[in-house]
């Protein structure tokens, strides 16, 4: 069949582009690669009329996998600052833990930009202001992207062997998907979607305290007052500049503000949080140009595993349009980038064996759960664990509960076992006895998890394996729903 190209990518932020260059990369140029932005080129990315929202932080060792995998090295000025690591403090600030390792914090307007040079120089071909609105079909495969322009309103068809859906997390490719496949269309908006904020800005020291700012480290608050069900950050962006903002449950903010009596919403949170940052005498929005139309923004992070299935005939999800975020801390780009070059990787060899059946392209599936996704559903567990406990739980578990292995364990992306916690013998439970309800939950959770991943190393390798596997993981995971609701 004659198309236009081979692979359509619709979306140009992380997941798109490290798709395009990872498939031109793994098939030498070979490929006939179109990717699709409804931005225009000097805004490729954007997330949003509100800017390229995102806490910007990104771990070394993403990073490093993708010079590894595609030949590509990120340098200044997308990558804006250089960090130690992550701190996480408790609500009290008396505890805190550190994750995570070397990493950086990036300018994400700035990023799309040098993605966009990488790609072209590999021969990736490139459609901005254009809509993908929908999915065309023949015979049960998609087979294009019906197109609408973004300046004029015409609209255009483009044909292909393979669409990528790329398009984040309001993904309307996916909700609308004309075939029969195996890829779930909705998500739980009320359980498993944060609703977060940020804000890029430049201030005056008041004074030095390195629980609220540090030039070296990405901070992190824990605390259901300021986040209800997320979390609050400040990640540095120089001496005197920051990102900072802050996740929320949207029905955990409601019940909290029934509780307090208070009507906050998100951006009055964000507001509250900056300015009780004792660090910032005085602050404004980043003015610098890398940051124009970037300084102020908010948008919805999906925090669950990844789509369980996440290709059909001709069809791929990728990146938040799979939510890929790690569901404890939201964090999206390290596993778009680890999706995404095992997407383009995956592309050129099913293309090469000109099979882009949901079985031909379900190596997707396994290399990426082989890769990164087995432990998602683990980190779910645990999401949903944390949000239930109060300050005064995080405040003693974070204290009396969490070990440098489970630390440890978080920063290696592997769920903590919680060992401390063992309530073997009736001197251990005399011991957690302060908050038995709170080291009983964290053994459950430990142990639900193993399970959890178990289950996911037993990913069907074929398309016929899915539905019992499916099944069987379902009703283990409902239990701990059901547990937590
Ligand atoms: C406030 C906030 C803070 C965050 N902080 C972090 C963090 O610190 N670290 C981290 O790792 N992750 C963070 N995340 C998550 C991270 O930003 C995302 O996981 C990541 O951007 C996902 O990349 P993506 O390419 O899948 O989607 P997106 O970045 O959303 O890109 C999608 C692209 O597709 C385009 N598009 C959408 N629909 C269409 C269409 N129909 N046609 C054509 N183009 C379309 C969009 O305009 C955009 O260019 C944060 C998210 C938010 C909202």
């Amino acid at each position: 069949m004659d198309t236009d190209y081979d692979v359509i990518i619709a979306g140009a932020g992380v997941a798109g582009m490290v798709t395009a260059a990872s498939a031109a990369k793994h098939s030498k140029g070979t490929l006939r690669i179109l990717v699709i932005d409804r931005n225009s080129k000097d805004e490729a990315g954007k997330k949003t009329s509100a800017g390229w929202v995102c806490g910007d932080a990104v771990s070394k060792n993403s990073l490093d996998y993708l010079h590894r995998e595609v030949d590509i090295r990120y340098d200044k000025p997308e990558l804006e600052q250089a960090v130690h690591g992550v701190v996480a403090y408790s609500p009290d600030h008396s505890s805190k833990a550190m994750f995570d390792g070397e990493g950086y914090v990036l300018n994400r307007k700035l990023l799309p930009q040098r993605q966009l040079r990488d790609a072209e120089k590999l021969g990736v071909e490139f459609l901005f202001d254009t809509y993908a609105e929908a999915l065309r079909t023949d015979d049960g495969f998609i087979t294009g992207v019906h197109c609408r322009s973004a300046k004029n309103n015409s609209t255009f068809n483009k044909s292909s062997k393979l669409v990528v859906d790329a398009t984040g997390s309001a993904s309307r490719l996916r909700t609308s998907l004309p075939i029969k496949s195996r890829i779930e269309k909705e998500i739980d908006k009320e359980n498993d979607m944060e609703s977060t904020g940020r804000y890029i800005i430049k201030f005056e020291a008041a004074k030095k305290d390195s629980t609220f700012f540090d030039p070296n480290y990405c901070i992190i608050h824990l605390d259901q007052e300021i986040a209800p069900g997320g979390y609050a950050w400040v990640f540095p962006k120089g001496e005197d500049k920051m990102n900072v903002g802050l996740g929320v449950q949207k029905r955990l903010l409601e019940r909290r503000n029934r509780r307090l009596g208070r009507k906050d919403t998100l951006q009055s949170l964000i507001d509250e949080y900056v300015r009780t940052n004792p660090v910032i005498r005085s602050w404004k929005p980043s003015e610098m140009v890398d940051d124009k139309g970037n300084e102020k923004g908010s948008w919805q992070v999906p925090v669950r595993r990844q789509n369980d299935c996440m290709v059909a005939n001709g069809y791929m999800i990728v990146g938040d349009a799979a939510w890929m975020p790690r569901p404890i801390d939201a964090g999206g780009i390290g596993p778009a980038i680890y999706a995404s070059t095992i997407a383009g990787k995956v592309i050129s060899e099913t293309l090469e064996a000109k099979d882009t059946s949901e079985r031909g392209l379900w190596k997707f599936n396994t290399e990426y759960v082989k890769a990164y996704g087995y432990r998602m559903a683990s980190f779910e567990i645990l999401r949903r664990f944390l949000q239930i406990l109060s300050n005064e739980d995080l405040n003693y578990g974070m204290k009396h509960f969490l070990g440098q292995d489970d630390v440890d364990s978080i920063t290696r992306r592997e769920h903590p076992e919680f060992k401390q916690v063992s309530l073997s013998s009736p001197a251990r439970i005399i011991w957690a006895l302060p908050r038995l309800a709170l080291a009983r939950g964290l053994r459950y959770t430990a142990h639900k998890s193993m399970r959890l991943i178990q289950h996911y190393m037993n990913y069907p390798s074929s398309p016929e394996g899915f539905e019992e596997w499916h099944t069987k993981f379902m009703n283990e995971l409902r239990e701990a729903f059901n547990k937590f609701s």
